[in-house]
């Protein structure tokens, strides 16, 4: 079967098509780059400027039609909701027009989905790390139990709002990345772990007051922000690991793009003994892992009336029945 997924839910306006085997037809992306913060309402006229044109690139690029798509799935929570109804309402569309069977999937388990599937792994610790998210995770009866999360910002938002404070583009996590390897001196910046939970606000205000009143370069504190955030998350990740038993470690999400943090974790990884697993090319949003996530829903007997598609700006991970087998 080919799925045809729909990735809207905060920047970027993803359009994936897979065949059988979870094989990448086309993976069209488009990104709406906001001169400050993402504004809810700007970010879903670009997705609604830019649908029909998103949609028509992924069939041309995949080579197929319409009539050869056996389904359409789409992001329908969690997520900006003026995004999150932008997409509904085209994928709906697309559904009913074609007569093409329609499955609202959660965001935060395509993430995760995809990097199983792609990386091959039964059973991870998985960490995801994204904007607005930040969990800790691991399937334990038919549920992705969240293990630790973080009490106030996602570890991407704080990248992104100390990167609007000190004048760096959106999204700041690459350009972060970049600055970091040309930091030499470590800052001290508050440690926020409690528990398998985490807490970002106040490394952020800190942060910035380094670079602003601290005299500090920007190098320096960028290296040392990532070095503190992404110790923290590799604390927690550990802790929920030697706590599972787990033999496998997952790390997805756009934050799982930086090299420094997937070098953490795969040393981390070595020390225990587990596979370490990143989906390179599929961590940041995208429509790809949405159409994953559909076709596994849809193999394992999910079906969906328009009436179950309404979005759900909070949906939460730990919310999904895994009715699907993910050792199959
Ligand atoms: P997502 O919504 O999953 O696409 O994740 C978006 C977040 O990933 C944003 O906060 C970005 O700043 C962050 N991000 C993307 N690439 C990197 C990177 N190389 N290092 C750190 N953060 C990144
Ligand atoms: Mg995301």
């Amino acid at each position: 079967m080919i799925t045809l997924g729909i990735e809207g839910t905060a920047h970027t306006l993803g359009v994936g098509i897979v065949g059988p085997g979870n094989k990448v037809l086309a993976d069209v992306r488009r990104t709406y780059v906001p001169k400050a913060g993402i504004h809810p309402r700007e970010a879903a006229q670009f997705m609604g400027d830019n649908f029909g044109e998103a949609v028509s690139s992924a069939l041309s690029s995949a080579g197929v039609a319409f009539k050869d798509v056996g389904l359409v799935s789409f992001s329908q929570g969690p997520g900006l909701g003026p995004c999150l109804r932008t997409v509904a309402t085209g994928a709906r569309a697309l559904s009913l027009h074609h007569r093409i069977p329609l499955l609202g999937v959660n965001h935060c388990v395509a993430h995760i989905e995809v990097g199983r599937v792609f990386c091959g792994l039964r059973d991870p610790l998985v960490l995801y790390v994204s904007g607005g998210n930040t969990q800790v995770l691991m399937l334990r009866g038919r549920r992705y139990r969240i293990f630790g999360e973080t009490l106030d910002i996602g570890v991407g938002n704080m990248l992104d709002k100390f990167g609007r404070e000190t004048g760096l583009v959106h999204p700041a996590g690459p350009k972060i990345e970049a600055l970091a390897r040309e930091g030499k001196n470590y800052v001290e910046l508050p440690y926020a772990v409690k528990g398998t939970d985490l807490s970002f606000s106040g490394i952020l205000t800190a942060a910035v007051n380094c670079f602003s009143s601290g005299g500090h370069s920007l190098e320096d504190v960028c290296f040392s922000l990532q070095e503190t955030s992404f110790s923290m998350l590799a604390e927690v990740s550990e802790r929920a690991l030697a706590h599972l038993k787990a033999k496998e470690v997952l790390l997805t999400g756009g934050v799982g793009n930086n090299s420094r943090l997937q070098d953490m974790l795969t040393e981390m990884c070595r020390e225990h003994g587990a596979r370490f697993g990143v989906p390179k090319g599929y961590c940041s949003d995208n429509g790809v892992m949405i159409a994953v996530l559909g076709a596994l829903m849809h193999g394992a007997g999910v079906r969906q009336g328009i009436e179950d598609t309404i979005v759900r700006q909070k949906f939460r991970t730990d919310a999904v029945d895994i009715s699907w087998d993910p050792w199959a």
